[in-house]
């Protein structure tokens, strides 16, 4: 019987807690003891009881020859090389990256230095976690073919979120983690500006409020990945509204996440909302230059009703590099705003 290899021993136990006992409880406590196979080969045996149950698990795999346990105190280390873990599929990888760095706390910057190097241990899971996800990818596809999921949940989860899978997504995640644990590395800790924290504190409330009210009690739920069954994880719509709370909160435009206290962002808004048109209604030529005449014909009146003129912005806007329009030039933010508002319900409206 061919025993599944682990690679290193944080793999073995990252495989132990992804797999739900008999009675469905995850995680698991275990005791590792080196064993010799027949063959000679070397292994692990990994038990423990069970806490929720009292069940009795024990797994054994085979190890590497020589030892790739070489986490440090600034890595953490799955296994060596391109090979792909036998033990866990990608969208387990996944997942598992996601909790960890999900379990960092947004707080974390301002934490007692204990609670930081945590934080920093999960942050560097989670690096390494999408990188092995990122070994399954082959070396002649951008993404991780639906074969390489071996495991229910996993497959589920391919199948609601394919696109997580490509090269670049993941790319991206992985390098949103790496920026993120770069940060807590290079700043000493800072202490929290008041008004900084009163944000915080605001966007947790929101998102509590927004998890209460559609009932969901694990944001990142995927999937298999979760004991309970009650456990719910929000549609693309509750996401949608979380982000537009949040913007809100923040004063950032809710559409765009730009500042609705900068002039020269809702320039870009509308820019945005030009380029919105035409590439929307790119198949359908007089519907789309109906829309993009209604957007400036709002944008015109506001010029003509303000008494602004756009002389020193048009070729600017035009050319689509508005983000070098000196704020100055511009009438306050909030007009800029209010501008953007009329010319989108220009062209969304009926004919
Ligand atoms: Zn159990």
């Amino acid at each position: 019987m061919s025993r599944r290899l682990a690679r290193t021993r944080l793999e073995a136990q990252l495989y132990l807690d992804l797999t739900p006992c008999e009675c469905g409880h995850l995680g698991l406590e275990s005791r590792a003891e080196p064993v010799r196979f027949e063959d000679g080969t070397p292994g692990c045996r990994y038990t423990g009881t069970c806490a929720a149950c009292g069940r009795a698990r024990a797994d054994v795999f085979r190890v590497p020859e020589i030892s790739q346990d070489v986490s440090s105190p600034d890595e953490v280390v799955y296994g060596l090389g391109g090979r792909t873990s036998e033990l866990l599929d990608p969208a387990q990888w996944l997942w598992a990256a996601q909790r960890y760095a999900a379990a960092v706390p947004s707080t974390s910057d301002s934490a007692p230095e204990a609670e930081r190097a945590t934080a920093r241990t999960w942050l560097m899971a989670a690096v390494a976690a999408v990188g092995e996800t990122e070994k399954f990818l082959p070396e002649d596809a951008d993404s991780v073919p639906a074969t390489a999921f071996w495991t229910e949940g996993g497959r589920a989860f391919y199948q609601r979120d394919p696109q997580a899978f490509h090269e670049h997504r993941l790319a991206d995640l992985r390098m949103g983690y790496e920026r993120r644990l770069r940060a807590m590395r290079d700043e000493a800790p800072p202490r929290m500006s008041r008004a900084r924290a009163a944000h915080v504190m605001t966007a947790n409330r929101i998102q509590e409020e927004w998890a209460q009210r559609h009932g969901i009690d694990d944001e990142e739920w995927v999937e298999g990945g979760a004991s309970g069954a009650q456990r719910r994880s929000p549609t693309p719509q509750q996401r949608a509204e979380l982000t537009r709370l949040l913007r809100a909160a923040a004063g950032q435009d809710e559409r765009t996440g730009l500042s609705l206290d900068d002039p020269v962002a809702g320039l870009a808004a509308f820019r945005q909302l030009i380029a919105e048109v035409e590439i929307g209604w790119a198949a359908d030529v007089p519907e789309r230059d109906r829309r993009r005449g209604a957007a400036l014909s709002a944008y015109r009146a506001w010029l003509a009703r303000g008494g602004w003129s756009d002389e020193a912005w048009r070729e600017l806007l035009e050319n689509d590099r508005v983000w070098q329009v000196p704020w100055e030039a511009l009438p306050p933010a909030a007009e800029v705003w209010e501008m953007v508002r009329a010319a989108r319900a220009a062209a969304a409206g009926p004919a």
